[in-house]
């Protein structure tokens, strides 16, 4: 129908064509339903407005997905689809309005965070392959219907193996992703589905930022030029998020060496909650980093029951030193830390044990 709107001839002699057509078919016992339609064509041939139900010309609902690619810079307002169901009572309430909360989920000795910030959200890496399931249904349960941003911290397993199925099923508008390529299934598996589900990508700098509602993201390394050769964790992607007078600072697994290039640069690395590198590794967290950072609480991501057995000693001892009250998946379940911008607040799914 939308095809054909050029007008000719204008409205009224169409309209009068029609009503014609309509008596002569009339009279003529002709096929009524094959006499509305040519009139109908009459009209629209005419560039008159016909609504038939459903579709509203010009009107057409948005398609899901998201503005085509702006380039590493993000775009400024994004507007995701609107067709947000009403919240259903079974539903958990979204945070609430004018604060920043950010939810990790428990993915073990791997990566799952959502930070939702009035009204956008955004997913920082995808757990293990296998954590699907889990993701998702927790993903629902919060109520979500799409992510302004997706973040891929770096290309371990760990960080991006259920990213695929998130990106599959939920519209995405933004993308980032470390600049380190990697070789794996996983990582063919999330670039694929980025692909396929059109959505722009960019590496981001340091000193690239982003809005997610009233916070403010921006990326502290890696610096594109720098020489962590095949030390795939040091390529995370580190981001500050700051929300009124409260900042976040997310590692994703990057070790000393990054550490000790963001002291270097002179960064002001202050914040109140700090999402510890590298699941608490001993290869991260290094005490000068920490004081710099001075946090007042430091989430962990971890599964102590794995070989790995991050997070290590020395860093709980090192938080505890430092009176930053550590919080771990694999003890209290998924942290929920929000912020309204002048104070923070935490819940745990379990009391720690
Ligand atoms: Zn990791």
């Amino acid at each position: 129908m939308a095809a054909r709107r050029k007008r000719r001839g204008g409205l009224i002699p169409a309209l009068l064509a029609a009503a014609v057509l309509l008596v002569f078919l009339y009279l003529g016992g002709g096929d009524l339903e094959t006499g509305l339609n040519e009139a109908l064509d009459a009209l629209e041939d005419a560039g008159a407005e016909i609504s038939l139900g459903t579709e509203a010309p010009g009107e057409t609902e948005l398609p899901a997905g998201p503005e085509p690619p702006a380039g590493p810079e993000p775009p400024a307002g994004p507007d995701l689809p609107e067709e947000t169901e009403p919240p259903t009572e079974d539903e958990p309430a979204a945070p609430p309005e004018g604060t920043l909360t950010m939810t990790v989920l428990e993915v073990g000795k791997a990566d799952c965070l959502v930070l939702q910030c009035e009204g956008e959200s955004m997913i920082v890496d995808g757990g293990n392959e296998g954590d699907e399931d889990y993701i998702l249904e927790h993903l629902e349960e919060m109520g979500l219907s799409g992510f302004e941003v997706l973040v891929n911290t770096h290309p371990h397993e760990a960080h991006l193996g259920s990213l695929d199925a998130v990106i599959r099923a939920y519209p995405v508008e933004q993308a980032y992703i470390s600049p380190y390529a990697h070789t794996t299934k996983s990582y063919e598996n999330r670039l694929t589905a980025l692909e396929e589900e059109d959505v722009p990508t960019a590496v981001p700098e340091p000193g690239d930022s982003f809005a997610l509602g009233g916070a403010t993201f921006t990326v502290l390394s890696p610096d594109p030029d720098a020489d962590y050769d095949d030390e795939i964790n040091n390529w995370s992607i580190v981001l500050l998020a700051e929300y009124g007078d409260v900042r976040f600072l997310l590692m994703g697994d990057a070790e000393t060496p990054v550490e000790t290039d963001l002291l270097d640069a002179g960064l002001d690395l202050r914040a109140d909650v700090l999402k510890v590198g590298h699941h608490g590794s001993s290869t991260s967290s290094k005490r000068a980093f920490l004081e710099a950072v001075d946090p007042d609480y430091a989430c962990i991501t971890c599964d102590y029951t794995e070989k790995a057995g991050a997070p290590h000693e020395e860093v709980a001892e090192r938080l505890d030193d430092l009176d930053v009250t550590g919080l771990r998946t694999d003890l209290q379940g998924v942290l929920t830390v929000s912020t309204d911008g002048s104070t923070v607040t935490v819940t745990t799914e379990r009391e720690a044990a």
